[in-house]
């Protein structure tokens, strides 16, 4: 089911979201939640990931779609639909190295900035049978684990972007995913 992306403004993007508890794992409520937040992103032509709060559920969820993410200058053939799961999630590992990145968020449509993110970043996380895996990644995957990892924690990139700008029309070749 698709569900409406909650706003800047909405309290619940602003609550520190509550840890699954070890009952949800492996039931038909969690998959329910996860389905729908698969449903929800699907339809954002430029996202590449959502948090729970921004359905407006407030418990540590992220869900990515790995075949939306595209470095500067790559194009991705249209592929099956490639998506990671990611709850109750932490930073085992960040690197040194932050760079300025273009951001842009789902709940604050239209909206587009420059954060600073670290280069790459290992999460652990469980899935949704509960059992822990780490992933780690670079480039607009460790900048959407940074992104997701604040909405759980009810912080917007708004919050700490520089050179924030709107952009009403997106614009195919040239523009930056949202989360
Ligand atoms: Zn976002």
């Amino acid at each position: 089911m698709i569900l409406p992306i909650t706003q800047d403004g909405d309290p619940v993007l602003r609550k520190t979201s509550v840890p699954v508890p070890e009952e949800l794992f492996g039931t038909k409520e969690l998959a329910t939640i996860i389905t729908n937040m698969f449903d929800t992103l699907d339809k954002e032509k430029d996202g590449v990931a959502l948090a729970a709060p921004q359905v407006g559920i407030s418990y540590r969820i992220f869900v990515v779609r790995y075949d939306r993410m595209r470095e500067p200058g790559e194009t991705v053939e249209s592929v099956a639909p490639d998506t990671g799961v990611f709850i109750n999630p932490s930073f085992a590992k960040v690197s040194r190295r932050q760079s300025e990145v273009p951001e842009g968020c789902l709940s604050v449509r239209g909206i587009y900035g420059t954060t600073v993110r670290y280069d790459r970043a290992t999460v652990r996380a469980q899935d949704e049978q509960g059992v822990w895996f780490t992933r780690g990644a670079g480039g607009l995957l460790a900048q959407a684990f940074q992104h997701e990892t604040d909405h759980l924690d009810g912080i917007l990139f708004i919050d700490h972007a520089s050179e924030l700008y709107e952009q009403k029309e997106r614009q195919p070749d040239h523009d930056t995913e949202a989360a």
